[in-house]
């Protein structure tokens, strides 16, 4: 086995158990290891600190497998699967009733599983692996086989595309890992609501399943609303804002595909196809023109892609958000409510919160927070690496 050793000083973040190592905190390299092999890392002074793989591609260079001096292999990762696993159905009954006739989960959350770089999503029967790094990549078929060991289940599909693989030297991969997949359209029940969710195209692994929590509240806030829903995607706030007794629908979003799979949605749950409307359109231009045309909302969603996924471009990204914010509590009437979101990671939750604030202010609204927002249990943030959080969202009132 390979081994880094670290500069002088360089070993703090590993005693504090981050599991990253950059590439400037390492001395030298031992015993030439290979991409995704298990290396030792090393203090200056040859203390055993960390067990981990190695990303010569990455200026993460290293991701931690285990503090301890044990073996990386099967009966390693077969472990911490299960532990995976198990931790996820009593963190679902936590979060209410309704969660519990879910069949969409993320069952691996990477860092925060202790398997870096992999993720693994269910949907009803179908598991959708994402591997995003060198070490994920090495170890990704015995992984396959320990997932259909833990689970029963037999089809693995993988949607290995995420850019962030270019980093690690990866290329994009796509496909059936294991099992027979005919029909990469799936259909999952959540709070009572069902959902087709494209695991070969869909963003991410196909489904929004970190904002499951934040469903259930727009449903609970959504009765006799008018709801505009911003960046809509396969409309999961819409079904639940319908589900909530809104008086009135639009969604918005730029992907003509994910308008679509939006509309088969409504269908699926038996709503009338004019329950809701959608529009095919840049969400900072839409808004533009309702202002202009005076349109009004009681409900305003925004859930808009990651503007910044690192804190160097928090700045370009805060403009984005407050521009949009700002728009939104103008369309609001008041007594409505801007349900809004950022899952960039360079944006943390108070930036965020100040930026909604700089975006009332200029606005002219009187608001107040009903409620803080962020991932659903499934998508847990070890305590060690406080990056695995990145969504946040308000729920503000503007009173005036
Ligand atoms: N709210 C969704 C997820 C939103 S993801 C859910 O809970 O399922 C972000 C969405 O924004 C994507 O569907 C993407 O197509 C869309 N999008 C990105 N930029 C946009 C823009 N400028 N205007 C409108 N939609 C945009």
């Amino acid at each position: 086995m390979g081994a880094l050793i670290l500069k002088p000083g360089r070993e703090k973040s590993l005693l504090r158990r981050h599991p990253w190592i950059f590439s400037g905190a390492i001395e030298r390299a031992e015993g030439e290891p290979a991409a995704g092999g298990t290396v030792d890392l090393l203090s200056s002074n040859g203390e055993f600190l960390a067990r981990a793989a190695y990303s010569p591609h990455s200026q993460i260079r290293a991701r931690v497998w285990t503090f301890t001096d044990e073996p990386v292999d099967n009966d390693f990762f077969r472990k911490r699967i299960h532990s995976a696993i198990a931790a996820r159905s009593p963190f679902l009954l936590a979060e209410g009733p309704a969660v519990k006739s879910t069949d969409a989960v993320r069952l691996i959350y990477a860092e925060s599983d202790g398997i870096p770089g992999l993720i693994v999503d269910r949907y009803a029967d179908t598991l959708v692996l994402q591997s995003l790094t060198a070490g994920s990549e090495v170890w990704k078929e015995t992984i396959a086989d320990l997932l259909i060991e833990a689970t029963g289940l037999k089809d693995i599909y993988e949607r290995s595309d995420a850019d962030v693989r270019e980093l690690e030297g990866l290329q994009s991969r796509t496909g059936v890992l294991r099992g027979a997949i005919a029909d990469s359209q799936v259909t999952i029940h959540e709070h009572g609501l069902k959902f087709l969710v494209n695991i070969a195209e869909g963003h991410k692994t196909g489904f929004y399943l970190d904002q499951r929590l934040n469903r259930q509240s727009v449903r609970e806030l959504a009765r006799g609303r008018d709801v505009l829903d911003c960046f809509c995607y396969t409309g999961g706030f819409m079904l639940n804002a319908l589900a909530g007794e809104a008086k009135s629908v639009v969604g918005v979003d730029s992907s003509a595909g994910a308008l679509a799979l939006a509309r088969q949605n409504v269908l699926l749950n038996g709503y009338p196809e004019k329950s809701v409307s959608f529009l095919e359109g840049d969400v900072f231009q839409l808004l533009r023109k309702f202002r202009d045309e005076n349109r009004s909302f009681d409900m305003i969603i925004l859930d808009p892609p990651k503007f910044a996924p690192t804190a160097a471009q928090a700045e370009k990204a805060s403009r984005g958000y407050k521009d949009i914010n700002l728009l939104a509590f103008k369309l609001l009437r008041p007594g409505g409510v801007l349900v809004t979101f950022s899952c960039s990671g360079g944006v943390d939750a108070a930036l965020f919160q100040k930026i909604v604030a700089g975006a009332a202010l200029d606005a002219g609204a009187e608001a107040q927070i009903l409620g803080h927002l962020s991932q659903a249990a499934d998508h847990p943030v070890s305590l060690y690496f406080p990056e695995a959080a990145y969504l946040k969202g308000l729920v503000c009132r503007k009173t005036l």
